[in-house]
């Protein structure tokens, strides 16, 4: 009987050890789970009894791009379509391109450059962009016998009543003023009247026996202009042509008050205004003082500037 009583407590020790591992195995009846490690989404899940700890996650997204999408770098999970690029307009020197992640496409637009002008270098009407120097003035490699206001020079042209001796005098630009108009320069809109006052001294014999026929015409610095007329129309005007930013534009010549034209103790003496309508800012006028006998014929006013531009002409450009 005790060996019986021994042998079932065995066998009773032995299945309650037994049922105690299987317990312990098979579920979480004394806290011993089996965690899954949290995702973005669930926290720790137990897998055998779904009892959970802690909280989720939470998605890592990635950020989005110009390309890519934002994802969350653990699952994949779709967040945010790709941005897509910001295109900024094509310049003259650069393609367009994204102001995020610099990517270009196309090509550069290239400059839109101007014909060069007198008073501006070829220029980009986009950008600004300048190339290259002015056109070279026709005079610019001219040594020019210019006059400077107020300083007289010595000054030889024809007597009046015979061409064929010379007089020598004094020339002298005494002033020189810019005006827009007044009751003898009529104004004129974007032009401007540039007026010199021309003064001419003769003292000597051949002067007081004979007169003094003095000889000026217009020119220009830029374009070396021929065209101005020795006739002038019914406003007293002669017209000649300058360039200005490009464009021929029609200047014009008046001459104004004379203020000497006589004899005055001895001496010869001229004195008056010369005045030309030229655009606002226009500084290529030059007033030339020449020979009178340089013209062959009887017209020997306003010859073509080009004509008696020698060494000896005096030269006042109205700039
Ligand atoms: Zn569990
Ligand atoms: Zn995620
Ligand atoms: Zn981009
Ligand atoms: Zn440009």
């Amino acid at each position: 009987m005790k060996r019986f009583l021994l042998w079932t407590g065995v066998v009773i020790g032995a299945a309650a050890i037994g049922v105690l591992i299987f317990l312990i195995r098979s579920t979480c009846f004394f806290g011993n789970h089996m965690y899954l490690p949290a995702t973005c989404t669930e926290p720790e899940i137990c897998t055998r009894c779904h009892e959970t700890r802690g909280e989720p996650l939470g998605h890592a997204y990635s950020e989005a791009t110009c390309t890519e999408p934002s994802v969350c770098v653990r699952c994949g999970e779709h967040h945010a379509d790709p941005l897509g690029h910001v295109w900024l307009p094509a310049t003259c020197t650069e393609p367009e391109t994204c102001a995020r992640c610099a990517l270009t496409r196309g090509e550069p637009l290239g400059h839109l450059l101007s014909e060069p002008t007198f008073q501006t270098p070829a220029t980009c009407s986009r950008c600004g962009f300048v190339e290259g120097e002015p056109l070279v003035p026709a005079l610019a490699d001219r040594t020019l016998n210019e006059m400077q206001i107020g300083e007289p020079v010595p000054y030889t042209t024809a007597s009046f009543e015979d061409y064929g001796v010379d007089v020598t005098g004094t020339a002298e630009i005494t002033d020189y003023r810019v005006i827009d108009g007044d009751e003898i320069f009529p104004a004129r809109e974007g032009y401007e009247w540039r007026i010199v006052t021309v003064r001419l001294v003769f003292g000597g014999e051949d002067a007081q026996q004979n007169g003094v026929q003095s000889a000026y015409t217009f020119g220009d610095y830029y374009i070396l202009d021929n065209s101005i007329s020795h006739s002038e129309d019914e406003d007293g005007m002669r017209t000649f042509a300058a360039d200005w930013y490009g464009m021929r534009v029609q200047c014009r010549q008046k001459t104004g008050k004379t203020l000497e034209n006589d004899w005055y103790d001895r001496e010869l003496r001229f004195s008056w205004e010369e005045g030309v309508q030229v655009p606002k800012g226009y500084d290529g006028v030059l007033f030339i003082l020449y020979h009178f006998r340089l013209a062959e014929n009887a017209t020997r006013l306003y010859l073509p500037a080009s004509e008696v531009l020698n060494d000896d002409a005096h030269v006042f450009r109205m700039k």
